[in-house]
């Protein structure tokens, strides 16, 4: 990456020091750190502009809604979705699930519906829908994995019958990395008549995602992977699907009038958007998604795959005993891997204690670690300002640690 000095002033975090060495992130796939710019428009929103949206006749209020309506246009754009209408902000991508498995598989599913997940889902895309199963008898199949960690699609294509009503699969792996084919898993959906719903957490920090491209029914992705604030995610649905969908939660902003006898709703998006927003939060998202553009989707990519190539290559040629799962073509920058004989705890403690910040355990996906027949893994993952530099401090605390526990 061009400019990788200039990138990294932007993060002042990744100066810290932990137990007296420099801090090396590669835990970016749970959370990215957040640039300058991006924290700069949270501090102009606390201290400039904060006032609540949509209620107001003042002008504070109108530059906090127009701020945040703009940032609608820009994820709107970001996803090349249709219209504003159907880009809904929620708390991240588990919120925007949850309202889609309580919102249209509330409405829609019936005892003897069945639903397909992969075994690679986040718990995210998992307990939502079985949250339903306490209203309905609703079956879950399950797409499994190849050995390299891609999506089985002859499996796939074989789960549906009559009784299938709904699709949701991850577009990326936040374990395995692997970018699923999300053109093909909608389009052999939709020749069946079942919409789908993407859960884009992991692929929308990476790569160029366009929803009319997918055809994707809805798709969701969080603020917080993609350089941006905590709190905010974006569920984008097709006006169709959306239209005929009741409200998730009911409350204030989402209302078009109320009274005890009758309540209606507010257009699109608004019906889905009970109770005030984090604005300032939406508002600083739309600075992380400029942020991302002003750097450029696939040169970020680029610069990640360079990072893993490497750091996957030395991992292998140098750690005896090195399992990486997930190898995929064309994976996203996450390295999950064991070490024979070593926990994944023990080595994300040890390498804690030489300022390495990685992930460990289950990730979230139980169901996989199952399925691999482990119960957890050592994580890590790479975001635009990670530097070959701290991947060769990572590769020689690994060796180090590797060394200690043997
Ligand atoms: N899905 C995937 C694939 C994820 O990686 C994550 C976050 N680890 C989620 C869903 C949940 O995202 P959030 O916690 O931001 O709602």
């Amino acid at each position: 990456m061009e400019d990788i000095e200039k990138i990294r002033a932007e993060y002042p975090i990744l100066d810290r020091m932990i137990y007296g060495r420099p801090l090396v992130y590669l835990d970016n796939t749970a959370t990215s750190q957040t640039p300058d710019c991006v924290v700069n428009s949270i501090v102009s929103g606390y201290t400039q502009t904060k006032a609540n949206v949509h209620r107001g006749v003042h002008t504070l209020s109108m530059e906090a809604t127009e701020l945040q309506e703009s940032a609608r246009r820009r994820v709107k754009d970001f996803i090349n979705a249709p219209s504003t209408e159907e880009i809904i902000f929620t708390r991240g991508t588990t919120e925007s699930i949850n309202l889609v498995a309580a919102a249209y598989g509330g409405a829609f599913l019936r005892d003897g519906d069945e639903i397909i997940l992969s075994v690679m889902e986040h718990h995210s895309n998992i307990v939502p829908w079985q949250l339903l199963q306490r209203r309905a008898d609703i079956r879950i199949r399950v797409i499994p994995i190849r050995e390299d960690g891609s999506l089985d699609m002859d499996e796939y294509r074989a789960l549906f019958n009559e009784h299938t009503r709904f699709v949701s699969v991850c577009h990326a792996s936040n374990v395995l990395g692997t970018v699923n084919p999300v053109k093909e898993i909608v389009a052999e959906a939709h020749a069946h008549g079942i919409p789908v719903l993407i859960d884009g957490a992991q692929a929308a920090p990476h790569l160029k995602i366009d929803v009319q491209d997918i055809d994707a029914d809805f798709y969701a992705f969080s603020a917080h992977k993609m350089y941006g604030p905590a709190g905010v995610g974006v569920l984008y649905g097709k006006r169709k699907l959306l239209e005929i969908m009741p409200p998730y939660q009911g409350g204030g902003e989402m209302i078009e009038s109320v009274s005890f006898e009758k309540t209606t709703y507010a257009e699109l998006p608004y019906k889905f958007e009970a109770g005030t927003p984090d604005f300032i939060g939406i508002a600083a998202f739309h600075q992380a998604i400029n942020y991302m553009e002003r750097l450029g989707i696939e040169k970020i990519a680029a610069h990640e795959h360079e990072l893993l190539e490497y750091t996957t290559r030395r991992m292998l040629d140098e750690i005896p005993g090195m399992r990486i799962f997930g190898t995929a073509p064309g994976k996203c920058a996450i390295i999950s891997f064991l070490v024979d004989g070593e926990h994944h705890y023990d080595m994300g403690m040890l390498l804690d204690k030489l300022g390495i910040a990685v992930r460990t355990g289950h990730h979230c996906a139980q169901p996989l670690m199952t399925a691999l027949g482990i119960e957890g893994t050592v994580r890590a993952s790479f975001a635009v300002y990670n530097t070959k530099e701290e991947c060769d401090r990572f590769l020689t605390a690994l060796r180090r640690v590797s060394e200690m526990l043997r």
